[in-house]
């Protein structure tokens, strides 16, 4: 039995955009970024719903752990690195990548008396300004990588760009001329883009891509839609309608009464609210589908119920799907009425809902 709010997981999709990745840029290998719960979708499901991916990435150690524990064999780069020396003995235990982005990971590193040899990401800071080595300093960090014992197995570079969802700023050539007159000659394999930029071209000549959002099947850009650039969605972020009353012209709907009904209404309450994720800011004229037909939210999210004023729509049932984002209803569209990303509402799906892959 389907549960009342549940996010519906297209994996089909998911590999469709990972190949409409890899067409825009040829010969990459591609770190499927998988942190956040894979941006909502499902740490677990999400890496193995993609056996072609070349790695994975994470943002942290428990999440490249969930994965191990899940049986996934594959390279996972821990794009944060480790912290202390029991987090590294992990990192080698399982056989971690890990990006270091700071001097106290390259000590971390010196000090490590295993033997294990590890695949080094060093991130090198071109204008971002959160993490990696400013070029300036990058050839001690360097030297200070290649002269340890045991050697490391590999060492490859990233930096990250700060503005690639605006393809023509003039910053992402800046960074990536910064990034190239660092690593120039020495050969090592290099990385730049996340969606954005290898959506964009900016940095698709790297070695490695590091898509995202993009493998979720959401844009990236303000000006450029899923559909536009090749990509299918690949949440459905569904519920159920609990009951459906008559309120009186007049009368208000909800917490503080922001929604007065403008004329007898109908209006059908929804198992979803903000205890599930969905915004509590979003306002009255945010869309939903109800029985696949467009309806707007009336007053204010609550925990775990909305309100949809379906006066104008042919009959609403007690047990109708109601899509709060998905197919016909851009998970980008419901992030413009929140005022916010479409990361931020993916991310913040809560373990309350539950993920069921179709
Ligand atoms: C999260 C992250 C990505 C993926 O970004 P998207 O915009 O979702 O594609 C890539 N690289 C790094 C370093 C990240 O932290």
């Amino acid at each position: 039995m389907s549960r009342l709010i549940r996010a519906v997981i297209d994996t089909r999709a998911m590999r469709s955009n990972l190949a409409a990745v890899r067409a825009r840029a040829p010969g990459a290998h591609v770190m499927a970024v998988v942190k956040a719960n894979a941006y909502g979708h499902g740490l677990v499901p999400a890496a193995l719903a993609l056996p072609d991916a070349d790695a994975f990435a994470v943002a942290r150690l428990e999440e490249g752990l969930a994965l191990r524990a899940a049986g996934v064999t594959k390279a996972i780069v821990l794009l944060e690195g480790v912290f202390a020396a029991e987090q590294l003995l992990e990192a080698a235990r399982h056989g971690f990548d890990i990006v270091v982005h700071d001097p106290f990971q390259i000590e971390l590193l010196e000090e490590f008396s295993g033997q294990h040899r590890f695949v080094v990401w060093l991130k090198i800071d071109t204008g971002m300004n959160r993490l990696g080595f400013r070029p300036a300093d990058f050839p001690v960090a360097l030297a200070r990588v290649r002269a340890m014992i045991p050697a490391p197995l590999e060492i490859r570079v990233l930096t990250h760009l700060a503005r690639a969802d605006d393809r023509d700023d003039v910053s992402n050539r800046e960074q990536i001329a910064r990034f190239n007159s660092a690593v120039g000659t020495l050969g090592f394999a290099t990385s730049i883009s996340n969606s954005a930029g290898l959506l964009s071209g900016a940095g698709i000549h790297a070695d490695w891509v590091r898509p995202g959002l993009a493998l979720y099947g959401v844009s990236p850009f303000a000006d450029q839609t899923a559909k536009d650039l090749g990509l299918q969605p690949v949440m459905a972020l569904e519920s159920t309608v609990l009951t459906v009353r008559r309120v009186p012209k007049g009368e208000t709907v909800g917490y503080s009464g922001v929604w007065r009904a403008p004329r007898d209404s109908l209006v059908a309450i929804v198992a979803a609210g903000y205890g599930d994720g969905l915004p509590r800011n979003l306002p009255s004229d945010t869309p939903v589908l109800v029985a696949g037909q467009r309806a707007t939210i009336a007053g204010r999210v609550s925990m775990d119920m909305i309100a949809v004023d379906v006066s104008a729509l042919p009959p609403v049932n007690v047990g109708d799907t109601v899509i709060l984002w998905g197919e016909g209803l851009p998970v980008e569209e419901i992030a413009r009425h929140a005022g916010t990303i479409p990361y931020e509402l993916l991310c913040g799906v809560s373990q309350r809902v539950p993920i069921e892959l179709r």
